[in-house]
């Protein structure tokens, strides 16, 4: 059994990432600033005297004592991360130097929550974890991209001038229940439209593409990575199955019998063209794979949006 700290507990990712911990018998501590998650995500662990919800923010040092750390604080729709470009960047990077400055003082082994955004929009297709990238340092997104980056070179520097036991894995689109219905992913926000008979908006000409993974299936990939020995990553976790927005969305329509109509907007600034994890390297080093397809774990999310607005 460990002592865990999860930063960003509150939010999407996080809560399954605490739920799975407590699941595994281990003592879990959460932090987060509450932007975008909630208490709600984790009224289920509430009262579980293994579990810990604490307010904090990592932009600030934080004194604790935990075996592992993973390191998920950071809006991730790209709405919620441009709201305040700076602050993105400063959770970003003030953040994992925070957390691994904690690592280092406390011997532990830390996870950092990457994105596939280190990618930019990929001129390699799919995409190894050898690939650079092709980023653009001065856009919108760059406050997210970049600071990714900068995190992902943090762990590494880390790891080799302080020897800090540091893993990185490259998360690809994932969604499940608990998004949140206003963060203005695509797939929360598909579902929201269908289920209230608005109208679906597609960025561009909807011919862009991404990989869509269902959250227990990452969260299985991050436990995993946690427990592996000498391998730093990165590693892609993501799921291949690839579809166009406009697939999507027929799916969302089907799925939900709804008549919404699709409305085309213009393209988002930078918006990547194509999307898809090349994942040999998790298959190799982690045993992974996902096995959900999107319809299968569209149906509970579904589900969820669903009951979420009749609540409303
Ligand atoms: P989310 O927005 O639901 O969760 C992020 C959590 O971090 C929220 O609870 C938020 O309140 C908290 N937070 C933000 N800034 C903070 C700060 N300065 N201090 C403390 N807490 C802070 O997003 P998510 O989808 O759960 O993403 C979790 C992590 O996974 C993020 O690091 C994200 O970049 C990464 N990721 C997610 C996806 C995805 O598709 N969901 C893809 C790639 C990477
Ligand atoms: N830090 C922290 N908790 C700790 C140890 C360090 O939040 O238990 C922070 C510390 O405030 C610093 C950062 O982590 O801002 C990096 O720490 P490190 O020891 O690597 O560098 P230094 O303190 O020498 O700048
Ligand atoms: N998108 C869309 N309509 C929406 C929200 C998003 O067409 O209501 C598109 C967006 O332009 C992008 C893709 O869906 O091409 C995925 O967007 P999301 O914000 O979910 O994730 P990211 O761009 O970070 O992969």
């Amino acid at each position: 059994m460990k002592k865990v700290l999860v930063t960003g507990g509150a939010g999407f990712v996080g809560s399954f990432l605490c739920d799975r911990l407590i699941d595994e018998g281990h003592e879990v501590i959460a932090i987060d600033n509450f932007f975008t998650g909630s208490k709600t995500n984790l009224r289920q662990l509430e009262s579980n005297p293994n579990f810990e919800l604490i307010r904090h923010d990592i932009v600030e040092p934080l004194l604790l004592e935990v075996d592992w750390i993973f390191n998920l604080a950071c809006p991730a729709s790209p709405v919620h991360y441009q709201y305040n470009p700076i602050k993105t960047a400063k959770t970003n990077v003030m953040g994992a130097l925070n957390m691994l400055g904690l690592a280092k003082r406390l011997n532990a082994r830390i996870l950092q929550a990457s994105t596939s955004e280190v990618y930019g929009d990929p001129q390699v297709h799919p995409q190894p974890e050898s690939y650079f990238g092709n980023v653009n340092p001065v856009g919108l997104r760059s406050c997210y991209d970049e600071g990714k980056r900068l995190a992902e070179t943090l762990m590494m520097d880390y790891h080799r001038q302080s020897q800090v036991d540091v893993k990185i894995i490259r998360i690809f689109n994932t969604y499940g229940p608990r998004m949140h219905p206003d963060d203005g992913r695509v797939i929360s926000n598909f579902i929201v439209a269908a289920l209230k008979g608005e109208a679906i908006t597609i960025h561009g000409d909807g011919l862009q593409s991404r990989s869509f993974c269902y959250v227990t299936e990452l969260v299985d990939a991050m436990y995993r990575m946690m427990q592996t020995e000498d391998f730093t990553g990165p590693v892609n976790t993501g799921n291949p199955g690839e579809f166009t927005m406009i697939e999507l969305a027929e799916k969302v329509l089907k799925m939900t019998n709804s008549s919404s109509k699709l409305i085309k907007t213009a393209a988002r600034p930078d918006d990547p063209g194509r999307r898809r994890p090349d994942i040999t390297l998790a298959k190799e080093r982690l045993n992974w794979e996902p096995v959900i397809t999107l319809e299968e774990g569209l149906r509970p999310t579904i589900e969820y949006f669903d009951e979420l607005l009749k609540r409303a």
